[in-house]
């Protein structure tokens, strides 16, 4: 087997920088060094550019321009989702409803805000348990609603099995509580993999805050974007500057800015085509999976899912065996091993599929995550299908 094939399946991870992406970059690296923050010339062409950019991203999401926060990414972002609009609040006892399913940097957050030391004010968290298909009922968030509530966080789409959480319903439940309530309870939505592929006006999403980076869709890594819905009670979590609105101190860093909006630009333009595309070769790949010689089972709602993301539990054989073999082979994917309860290395998403009679959940078995890009073709997936069959077959005798 050639080790020279390369077939990256691994998108959700990182995606590839577009080559206009690098191109604009490379420019801005090379000419508008200066600090935006400087009165002299440079610097002011340097906030120029800065602001000409910041204004074409509030364009695209639907947005203002000083609702756009430029963050280190977009575990940044999301701490200073939770944790600014956390400061701001003034209960007791702050209540926070979020899922079991969220990204780290939202679920790591919570509980470290849930274990302050006492004697600051006391932060409670609601994980929402998500329905075997992974996606979350919004009665059920409704349902976790309280008069104390200050925030809801929860994803637009999964990393790890792709699924399309429902944002719109979610914003109406809360915005009816908030109604007939008297309440002001945030909603924050952590897009970082639906910004490729799914619908973005933040209007029409009805969110407070959203959270992306650049580095998941085909820009550079290391920038981020927190929107930020005009008079949301919220405030800064670096401190030392007063950039971004006072929302974000630092240096701004007007590459990754110049990378992201160009990455955004290029991404709406091609996301029509790209998802009719991406979802026609997903469902060709998940038949074909379905019809080789091994049992899998598809992690996440079939339908209601990113046109680019496959998981699968192959039952027996532990996945990072799988990983290394389809390196060896070329091909790149990424995986979970599922369903080791208080394991460090399992994975909480798939361990959250496992209730009731789902019995995906066998102790030592994982989860495959293949992620598509703009690169992959129907020969990419053939070959991949091809390649699981041999390494399967090798496998199989050491593990049966
Ligand atoms: N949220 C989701 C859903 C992600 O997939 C990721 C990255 O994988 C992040 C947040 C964190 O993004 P960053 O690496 O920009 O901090």
């Amino acid at each position: 087997m050639s080790k020279s094939i390369k077939i990256y399946l691994d998108n959700a991870g990182a995606t590839p920088i577009d080559p206009t992406v690098f191109q604009v970059i490379q420019k801005v690296l090379k000419e508008n060094f200066a600090n935006p923050g400087s009165i002299h010339d440079l610097g002011v062409n340097s906030k120029k550019i800065l602001e000409e950019n910041r204004a074409i991203i509030a364009r695209i999401l639907g947005a203002h321009s000083d609702e756009i926060i430029f963050t280190s990414g977009a575990t940044e972002a999301n701490n200073l989702a939770i944790m600014g609009v956390l400061s701001k609040s003034f209960f007791d006892i702050q209540h926070i409803v979020t899922t079991n399913i969220e990204h780290s940097s939202v679920l790591e957050t919570c509980r470290y805000l849930e274990n302050l030391p006492v004697g600051g004010r006391k932060i409670e968290v609601t994980y929402v348990p998500v329905e075997e298909n992974g996606i979350v009922d919004p009665k059920k968030i409704k349902k976790a609603l309280k008069p104390n509530t200050v925030l809801v966080s929860v994803m637009y789409a999964n990393n790890e099995i792709g699924t399309i959480e429902p944002i719109e319903e979610i914003a109406k439940e809360i915005r009816h509580y908030n109604k007939i309530n008297s309440t002001k309870i945030i909603f924050h939505t952590d897009a970082v993999q639906a910004i490729n592929y799914l619908p973005i006006k933040v209007e029409k999403l009805g969110i407070d805050l959203l959270s992306f980076n650049a580095g998941k869709i085909y820009g550079p890594k290391g920038i981020g974007i927190l929107y930020v819905k005009r008079n949301t009670p919220i405030i800064s979590i670096i401190h030392g500057g007063a950039q971004e609105f006072g929302l974000r101190a630092g240096t701004e860093n007007l590459v990754g800015v110049v990378g992201l909006t160009e990455a955004l630009k290029i991404t709406e333009k091609i996301k029509e085509k790209e998802v009719k595309r991406l979802i026609k070769l997903r469902d060709y790949f998940i038949i074909k999976l379905s019809k080789s010689l091994f049992d899998i089972k598809i992690n996440g709602d079939l339908k209601k899912r990113l046109p680019n993301n496959v998981n699968i539990t192959i039952p027996k054989i532990p996945s990072d065996l799988l990983v290394l073999e389809l390196s060896a082979r070329g091909i790149y994917v990424s995986e979970k091993s599922a369903c080791k309860s208080g394991d460090k290395a399992g994975s909480y998403v798939i361990l959250a599929l496992c209730s009731g009679n789902n019995k995906i959940c066998k102790k030592g078995e994982g989860s495959l995550r293949f992620s598509l890009g703009r690169e992959t073709s129907k020969a990419d997936l053939d070959y991949v299908i091809k390649s699981l069959n041999e390494i399967l077959q090798k496998l199989k005798r050491w593990y049966n």
